[in-house]
């Protein structure tokens, strides 16, 4: 089978973003690359149901090279993330505190020094209808200077990373810490750190878990 590891991946993190409660229903995407070709989750399947030959196979334009489902309508917001970025995973998610405040804020700001691992506060980009071009677009130029989160209005969020665990683990601290957010505001006015210590942290986390 084309890409058959690839397809394992997307089955095994697509049943982690359902319970772990990052999506809801048959909200969100997860694609892999691998060279030229792209193993992405088929449109509007119940995530349960999945199996490695359920997952679809593109290339960079988003035309279908095997897999009998119809691919994610999100392909051109996957497929022009890889065409301009050097990343190996794409993850799109629906979290309930992430996509809360993608229709208050025009950012997640830096309330915990964690948010250096996304690149510095996370912007939230313009809405656009899914699927479109235009919500493609607005995703990639989010992810501009070193971002490898973005948070879309009025709809979720997407991650990249050069591994799916990698993008994955980025899509959970960054429900975290909109969540944090959310809770802290409840509190009162929290503390958002300066840039230069985002400016640190990031430099930091360059050797983070590595020996
Ligand atoms: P798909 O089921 O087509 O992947 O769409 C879900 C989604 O999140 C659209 O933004
Ligand atoms: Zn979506």
């Amino acid at each position: 089978m084309l890409l058959q590891e690839e397809r394992e991946q997307v089955v095994d993190f697509s049943l982690r973003m359902l319970h772990d409660d990052l999506t809801v229903g048959t909200s969100g995407n997860i694609s892999v690359r691998r060279d030229e070709l792209v193993a992405i989750t088929p449109s509007g399947v119940d995530y349960r149901a999945l199996t490695p030959g359920s997952i679809c196979v593109v290339d960079l334009d988003g035309e279908v090279v095997d897999g009998a489902m119809r691919p994610s309508t999100e392909i051109p917001m996957h497929t022009t993330v890889y065409r301009e970025y050097e990343v190996g995973a794409v993850v799109h998610t629906h979290p309930l505190y992430t996509s809360t405040l993608s229709v208050v804020c025009d950012e997640l700001p830096a309330v915990h020094y964690m948010v250096a691992s996304l690149g510095g506060p996370v912007p939230v980009v313009p809405y656009a209808t899914y699927g479109t071009p235009e919500l493609a677009a607005n995703s990639v130029a989010g992810l501009a200077d070193g971002h490898t989160a973005v948070i879309l209005q009025n709809h979720g969020a997407t991650t990249v990373g050069d591994t799916l665990a990698d993008a994955y683990t980025r899509s959970e601290y960054l429900e975290w810490m909109c969540r944090m957010y959310y809770q802290a505001r409840l509190y009162g006015t929290p503390n958002i750190l300066p840039d230069d210590e985002v400016a640190r942290v990031v430099e930091r986390l360059r050797s983070y878990g590595q020996r």
